[in-house]
């Protein structure tokens, strides 16, 4: 009976302990993601809004979540005190059911941020990419340069970096005063659809160049991508040149060995960007190819690609 009685008192206070347990890891949840967003809210323009979310926002929401757990695996400890009561049986599997739950939320917390967040985040990134820039000077909304356009404003190294690795910079223009800003990106950052799983988390590990371009010959460049989700290695060589290809394609498309030939019965041209999005099209025809590509504006491609 004594026994009892003491049991039940260690109940109460694990009880109270429990729920200030609870309220502090809720409390400790809010704080990261207050504090995560006051971060961002202060981190300057987009650019700068830009980096810290691509490399924070995953980090702190898991965080987050992973506070939660613990919170669930508190309060979970103080539920169904009668039943508890009973016998301390019940008191241990509690504990047990408790820590199921918690582990169960931050394990389902954990596969939604890796795996499924690095998508409508990688959406949200690029809106803060392409929100039109504002000239501090004249206080004029900028424009983005097309690709084509923006070479004459970088210099031949910030060329050959964009020609080679997976590097962007975004010129953005006043057009009334001639003002420039160049923004520099990592384009490895945002991951790719994995052709084996399915899910956004194919990401470009390094990239080597085998041989390089020379005026009148393409180089080669070797990259490697990874799959955090699967594991899958991807490696793929692309030819690196100085100029576009499309007239080779076309001369080739007029004469040699797809002219003698009329069994053609579809003529795919898939159209790689350096981030390695690929966007195929597919053509009954050589003619239809050709038309095609003659009339085809590759900055807006980039633009729709993004
Ligand atoms: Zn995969």
């Amino acid at each position: 009976m004594e026994n009892k009685e003491a049991y039940i008192e260690f109940l109460n206070t694990w009880n109270d302990a429990m729920w200030y347990a609870f309220l502090a890891a809720l409390a400790v949840a809010a704080l990261i993601f207050i504090i995560y967003k006051i971060r961002y809210m202060s981190a300057g323009g987009y650019k700068e809004k830009f980096e810290f979310a691509s490399e924070k926002e995953i980090k702190a929401y898991l965080l987050v979540n992973y506070a939660i757990a613990a919170g669930i695996f508190f309060i979970a400890n103080s539920a169904k005190p009668q039943i508890v009561e009973i016998s301390y049986i019940w008191f241990i599997i509690r504990v047990f059911i408790s820590m199921c739950l918690g582990t169960l939320h931050a394990y389902v917390a954990f596969l939604i941020f890796k795996y499924y967040y690095p998508g409508p985040l990688d959406k949200k990134l690029k809106k803060l990419r392409y929100k039109p820039r504002i000239n501090p000077a004249t206080g004029n909304e900028m424009k983005l340069l097309s690709e084509a356009e923006e070479d004459a404003y970088l210099d031949e190294g910030m060329q050959a970096e964009e020609d080679a690795f997976s590097v962007d910079y975004d010129v953005w223009i006043d057009e009334a005063t001639g003002d420039t800003k160049i923004e520099k990106y990592k384009g490895h950052l945002s991951a790719l659809e994995c052709d084996r799983c399915g899910f956004q988390t194919l990401k470009l590990e390094k990239e080597e160049i085998i041989t390089p371009a020379t005026e009148d010959t393409a180089g080669e460049i070797q990259k490697e991508y990874k799959c955090s989700y699967c594991g899958r290695i991807k490696r793929k060589t692309m030819k690196l040149t100085t100029k576009l290809e499309k007239e080779d394609i076309l001369a080739a498309l007029s004469k040699g060995r797809l002219a003698g030939d009329n069994q053609i019965e579809l003529i795919r041209i898939e159209i790689q960007s350096m981030d390695g999005e690929t966007k195929s099209f597919e053509f009954q025809n050589r003619d239809e190819a050709k038309k095609f590509l003659e009339e085809f504006d590759f900055s807006k491609l980039r633009q729709t690609s993004y």
